[in-house]
C-alpha cells in the first residue's frame, strides 16, 4: 500500500532470497540500520530481507514503493564485516546478494512465520533466550549457571564490552597436553610469530600431529581474548574430534565456550550455536563449511583442516569454496589462516611453493609408529578371485590369524554397477537418466529369508524391482556385472566364513547414528574385516588395523576430470593413513593394472611433494588451474539441443559484436584473454529427464575473468528469460 513520501520517510534497500539480480527498495516507518532484518512483501509473499543500504531516494517512483511489514530488532544489525563478506561472495560467484546472505543465516532468522502468529512470542531469538533464562533461574538452593553472566542482547562487541573468557581452571583438571616434537614446536612458534593476515599451509603426513598444532595455536588466540574458527570437512562421522576440541579448548574458553555447527543440526540447535558465536559467548566455532558465514566479533584465527577436501565446495545454490572464502575473510580481518593437509590441493601447494603462503612441514608421525608399507599388486597377469588378487587374500588371512583387522576399500556402493542379460546384451539402464541402474541386494534380515533385490539409479534416485526376466528377450537368467561393496562383503563372507565382516557406505549408514555405531564396533575390535567406501577414509585411526586393500583405484586414474588424479592420490594416502598407528607395521596393497603410473610410484614412496611436482608440471603445460582460472556455465533443458543452443548463444554474446547490446562484451572477451570453449554435453547427459550441457570459460588472469563474468552474467539473465533453459554458473569449478 503506497503512500506519498513525507519528509520523514525512511527508504531501505533490501536483499531478498530471490533468484533476481538486484536489490529491492521499501519504505520503513522507523529508523533502520544497515544490517538489520525486515519482513517485506514480495509479490504475494512475505519474506525476511536484510537492509544493505538506506538511500536518500528510492530507485522507483516513491508512490510505487511498498512499505516493510515489520522491522526486526531481536538482533543487533549484522556486522559490517559480515555484510562485506557476503557482498564479496555474491560478486565473486556471480549470485544475487540476497541468495548469498539469507541462506547463510540459521533458518528461523529468515522465516517470516517464525515471527508471526500467537505463539511467536517475540520471535525465535526471544523464545530461545527466554528458555535459557528459565533454565538459568536459580532453583531452590542451586547456584546460577555461568551462562547467566553473559549479556544476551549484544554480540559482545567492543562497544558492549568484550565477554571475558572464563579463567583457566586449575592444572589438576586441565586435560593433558602432549610434549611437542621439534617439528610441531617449530610450527607452533612460527604461528605465534604471525601478527596479521597470513595464509599458512601446514603440510603434515597423516598422524603427524597437525591437530595438536591447531590446538596450541587456538589456545594462544583464546588467551588473547579472541575467537577461533575451525573448519573441518565432516563432523558427524568423527565425534571424537569434537570431543578433543571441546575438552582441550573449553579448558580456556570455559564451559559452553565451544560452539559446533553442521548441517545435521536441527534449526533450533543451529540457531543456538550461531547466536553464542555471534554474541561472543562461544570463543571457538567448530564446524563444516556452512560455519564460514558466521559473524564472529573477535575473530583472531581461522583453521581449515583437510583443506583439500572437496566437501568445502558447495555444489548447489551459491557454489562457493569455504576454504577460499576463509582466506578472503582472514585477509579482511587481518588474521592468520592455517590450511592443514597431508595432501594439499595443488592450488595451495603451488602458493606455498611460490612463497605466497607460509609452508610449515611436519614430516614425521608423532607417535613412533612406522608409516604403512604400500605395495602395488599388478593385476594384469594374475588370476583374480571375484576381483581379489591372491596376495591380497593371503594378507587378510594372515592378519585374521594374528587377530588384526583389515580394511578393504572400494569406492563403489551397491551390489553390482549394472544388471546384464547374457542372451541379448540388455543392460539395466535408467529410464530417466543416461546411466545404469545399480543392483542393490541387501543381506537377509533373518537366516533363511531372502535379501531384498532392487535396482536403484544413483543419479535420480529412481528405484525399481529387479525384473524376473529380461525385458527385451525374456531370458530369466540376468547376471550382475562388476562389483560394489555389498557384493564384496558377500564374497569375503564366503572366503572367510569365521570372520566378522561389516560394511560402511552410504547405504549401511542411512539411519541416524548407524555410522557411529559401526565405527564404534570397529574401534572396539568387534569387526575383523571392514568393507568401505570413501566414508571410511576420513578421520578415524583404527588402532588394530594392520592391513588395507584397495580395489578399483584405476577407475579414477583415467577419469575425464583433470582433477581426478589429485583426488585419487589424496584419497589413497588418506585410506593408507587409517592403518598402523598403533605400532605394528601395517601394509597397504593397491590392485592396479598400471603400476608404472607416476601417481602410484609416488604413492609407494609416500612422496606427496614428488606427486605434486609432476602433477603441477602437467597442469602448467596444459594451461590448467592453478595456472589458469575457470568458470563453468551449465544449461539444463528438456532436450539437449535446447541446452546447447542456449550455450551457443551465450558464447556468441561474448564473442561477436552485438548491435543490440552495446555493453562492450565482445571487446571484453578479446582484450582480457578469455577463452570460451565449445559447449559440450555432460558425461551423464540426462538426469531425471533433464538434459545438460556445459561451456567452459578460461583465463590466465583472475581479475580479467571476474570482469568478464560480471558483464556476461548480466547479459545471460536477459538471454535466459527468453528461453526455457535453466542455467547456473560455477566459478572455480572442482569437477569438469
Ligand atoms: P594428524 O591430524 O596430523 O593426522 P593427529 O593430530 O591425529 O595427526 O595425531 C596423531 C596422533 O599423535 C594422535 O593420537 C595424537 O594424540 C598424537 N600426538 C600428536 N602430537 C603428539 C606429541 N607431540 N606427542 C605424542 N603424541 C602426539
Ligand atoms: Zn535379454
Ligand atoms: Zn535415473
Amino acid at each position: 500500500m503506497a503512500e506519498p513520501a513525507s519528509p520523514a520517510t525512511i527508504w531501505v534497500r533490501v536483499a531478498l532470497d530471490v533468484p533476481l539480480a538486484g536489490l529491492f527498495d521499501y519504505r520503513a516507518g522507523v529508523p533502520v540500520a544497515v544490517g538489520q532484518r525486515v519482513i517485506a512483501p514480495f509479490g504475494r509473499r512475505e519474506m525476511v530481507g536484510i537492509v544493505v543500504e538506506t538511500p536518500d531516494v528510492p530507485a522507483l517512483a516513491p508512490e510505487q514503493v511498498k512499505s516493510v511489514i515489520r522491522v526486526l530488532d531481536d538482533l543487533p544489525p549484522l556486522p559490517a564485516d559480515w555484510l562485506k563478506l557476503a557482498a564479496f561472495a555474491a560478486d565473486y560467484y556471480q549470485r544475487p546478494l540476497g541468495e548469498v546472505m539469507l541462506p547463510a543465516l540459521p533458518g528461523p532468522l529468515r522465516k517470516p512465520a517464525a515471527y508471526q502468529g500467537k505463539r511467536a512470542a517475540g520471535g525465535p531469538v526471544a523464545r530461545l533466550d527466554a528458555r535459557a533464562a528459565r533454565k538459568a533461574q536459580p532453583r531452590k538452593g542451586k547456584k546460577k549457571t555461568p551462562e547467566s553472566e553473559y549479556t544476551l542482547s549484544s554480540y559482545g562487541s567492543e562497544a558492549e564490552g568484550i565477554v571475558p573468557p572464563p579463567s583457566t581452571p586449575p592444572d589438576a583438571v586441565a586435560p593433558a597436553r602432549p610434549r611437542l616434537n621439534a617439528a610441531q614446536q617449530a610450527a607452533v612458534d612460527a604461528l605465534a610469530a604471525l601478527t596479521g593476515f597470513k595464509p599458512v599451509l601446514l603440510h603434515g603426513v597423516t598422524g603427524s600431529g597437525k591437530t595438536e598444532v591447531y590446538l596450541r595455536a587456538a589456545e594462544r588466540v583464546l588467551q588473547q581474548g579472541r575467537q577461533v574458527m575451525l573448519l573441518v570437512p565432516e563432523i558427524n562421522l568423527t565425534p571424537q574430534l569434537e570431543q578433543v576440541f571441546r575438552r582441550r579448548l573449553e579448558a580456556i574458553a570455559g564451559p559452553g565456550g565451544v560452539a559446533v555447527l553442521h548441517s545435521g543440526l536441527a534449526d533450533g540447535e543451529r540457531l543456538e550455536a550461531w547466536l553464542r558465536a555471534v554474541r561472543g559467548q562461544a570463543r571457538v566455532l567448530l564446524g563444516t563449511r556452512l560455519s564460514l558465514f558466521t559473524p564472529l566479533p573477535d575473530l583472531g584465527l581461522i583453521v581449515v583442516d583437510e583443506e583439500h577436501d572437496p566437501s568445502y565446495k558447495q555444489q548447489e545454490g551459491l557454489r562457493y569454496s569455504a576454504r577460499d572464502l576463509a582466506i578472503w575473510r582472514a585477509r579482511d580481518r587481518g588474521v592468520p589462516v592455517v590450511l592443514g593437509s597431508a595432501t594439499p590441493s595443488l592450488e595451495s601447494w603451488h602458493h606455498a611453493q611460490s612463497g605466497r603462503y607460509l609452508l610449515l612441514d611436519l614430516p614425521q608421525r608423532a607417535l613412533a609408529a612406522e608409516p604403512p608399507r604400500i605395495r602395488l599388486l599388478d593385476t594384469r597377469n594374475q588370476p583374480l578371485k571375484q576381483g581379489l588378487a591372491p596376495q591380497l587374500l593371503k594378507a587378510v588371512a594372515q592378519r585374521l590369524e594374528q587377530g588384526e583387522q583389515s580394511l578393504i576399500f572400494l569406492n563403489r556402493r551397491g551390489y553390482a554397477p549394472v544388471l546384464h542379460c547374457d542372451a541379448c546384451g540388455w543392460l539395466s539402464g535408467c529410464i530417466r537418466c543416461s546411466a545404469y541402474m545399480v543392483l542393490h541386494r541387501e543381506p537377509p534380515r533373518a537366516p533363511g529369508a531372502l535379501g531384498r533385490h532392487e535396482l536403484r539409479c544413483h543419479h535420480c534416485g529412481w528405484q525399481h524391482r529387479v525384473p524376473a526376466a529380461c525385458p527385451d528377450c525374456g531370458n530369466q537368467d540376468l547376471q550382475p556385472m562388476g562389483r560394489g561393496t555389498q557384493r564384496l562383503e558377500e564374497h569375503l563372507g564366503e572366503l572367510f566364513p569365521g570372520a566378522r565382516i561389516a560394511r560402511i557406505d552410504a547405504d549401511s549408514t542411512r539411519r541416524k547414528g548407524s555410522a557411529q555405531a559401526l565405527f564404534a564396533r570397529m574401534h572396539a575390535g568387534e569387526i575383523d574385516i571392514l568393507v568401505g567406501t570413501q566414508m571410511v577414509a576420513k578421520g578415524h585411526d583404527f588402532q588394530n588395523l594392520g592391513f588395507v586393500g584397495v580395489l578399483n583405484a584405476d577407475a579414477m586414474l583415467f577419469s575425464h576430470d583433470f582433477r581426478a588424479p589429485e583426488r585419487l592420490f589424496a584419497q589413497l594416502m588418506q585410506v593408507a593413513g587409517r592403518a598402523g598407528r598403533a605400532g605394528t607395521p601395517a601394509e597397504v596393497y593397491i590392485q592396479t593394472g598400471y603400476p608404472e603410473q607416476p601417481l602410484y610410484q609416488a604413492l609407494i614412496r609416500h612422496d606427496y611433494a614428488g606427486f605434486a611436482r609432476h602433477a603441477l608440471k602437467e597442469r602448467q603445460s596444459a594451461g590448467l588451474p592453478p595456472f589458469a582460472y575457470q568458470a563453468l556455465l551449465t544449461a539444463e533443458a528438456r532436450e539437449l539441443a535446447q541446452a546447447q543452443e542456449f550455450l551457443a548463444h551465450a558464447r556468441d554474446l561474448a564473442e561477436r559484436p552485438h548491435p543490440a547490446d552495446g555493453n562492450g562484451l565482445s571487446q571484453l572477451a578479446e582484450v582480457s584473454r578469455i577463452t570460451l570453449y565449445d559447449p559440450v554435453p555432460l558425461r551423464v547427459v540426462r538426469v531425471a529427464n533433464v538434459e545438460r550441457a556445459q561451456l567452459l570459460v578460461e583465463s590466465d588472469s583472475r581479475p580479467a575473468l571476474q570482469g568478464f563474468l560480471r558483464a556476461w552474467v548480466a547479459a545471460l539473465h536477459g538471454l535466459a528469460s527468453a528461453s526455457r533453459v535453466r542455467w547456473h554458473l560455477e566459478v572455480d569449478p572442482l569437477e569438469i
